[in-house]
């Protein structure tokens, strides 16, 4: 496959529960795995990859406050399972021949490396691919926002965004037939109709660094790398 792209750096967010395959809860080893090829398939054309991978397949911070735990304590959990979901990324991957660092935002050195801007620049440079783990470092803040932070930090020209589904659509495409997809669609019609492709931060810190977000299904085999050299179906925000 002789697939070309236009893209020399860019930032793959998916969520955590994209990695639980068809179980409730938590990690499933070959779902990593596939997600890795996807991965590995873009480095091979020598994009210079960023990641970041949600906690959702573990724990929400949400979910954890509704049940009455203190909300910035659960929140730091929801961090530390983000950095569970970037190690399996890290295994997946390095089985393949790619090069990783984990990066996380919240200092902890005997597991991964602390967040310092001109070294993850520098990993970039060298082909490694960078997962960016813990979020933003922040309660109250979610994987999306730390994703539009990373890509602008990095450089990055898009954030990609592997969901369930090709693409943003006017409502829920797997309850309502009649759903229509958007080929582009702008950052602030994204806000007013509550479309739901990130949270309404990570929106808007995409907007005012014009930023754009490409949202793509990662079912698809073939699927990142197809979007990376424009083929597929996808929605642009912008
Ligand atoms: N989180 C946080 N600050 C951040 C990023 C994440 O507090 O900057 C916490 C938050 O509790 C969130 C959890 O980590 O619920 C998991 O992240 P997220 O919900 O974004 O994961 P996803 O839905 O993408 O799997």
């Amino acid at each position: 496959n002789d697939a070309q792209t236009r893209f020399r750096r860019v930032l793959l967010k998916i969520s955590g529960e994209a990695l639980m395959g068809d179980q409730g809860y938590g990690l499933h080893p070959p779902t990593v795995q596939r997600i890795a090829r996807e991965v590995k398939s873009v480095h091979d054309l020598g994009v210079e990859i960023c990641m970041v991978i949600g906690g959702g397949n573990i724990f929400r911070g949400l979910a954890g406050s509704a049940q009455g735990m203190e909300r910035t304590t659960a929140d730091y959990m929801g961090m530390l399972a983000t950095v569970m979901n970037a190690l399996a990324m890290q295994s997946s991957l390095e089985d393949l021949g790619v090069y990783t660092r984990v990066i996380s935002a919240i200092p902890m050195d005997q597991v991964c490396e602390p967040y310092i801007r001109r070294r993850a620049v520098r990993h970039l440079e060298k082909k490694r691919v960078c997962i960016f783990a813990a979020g933003t470092g922040n309660p109250y803040f979610t994987t999306d926002t730390a994703a539009t932070l990373r890509a602008n930090e990095m450089s990055c020209e898009a954030i990609f965004k592997g969901t369930k589904v090709d693409g943003v659509y006017d409502k829920d495409p797997k309850k309502f037939p009649d759903a229509r997809r958007y080929d582009r669609v702008t950052y602030n019609e994204v806000l007013t109709k509550n479309l739901g492709v990130m949270d309404a931060s990570a929106i808007a810190l995409a907007r005012d660094n014009d930023l754009p977000i490409i949202v793509f299904s990662l079912d698809e085999p073939g699927g990142f790398k197809g979007i990376l050299a424009g083929e597929g179906t996808f929605t642009t925000v912008h």
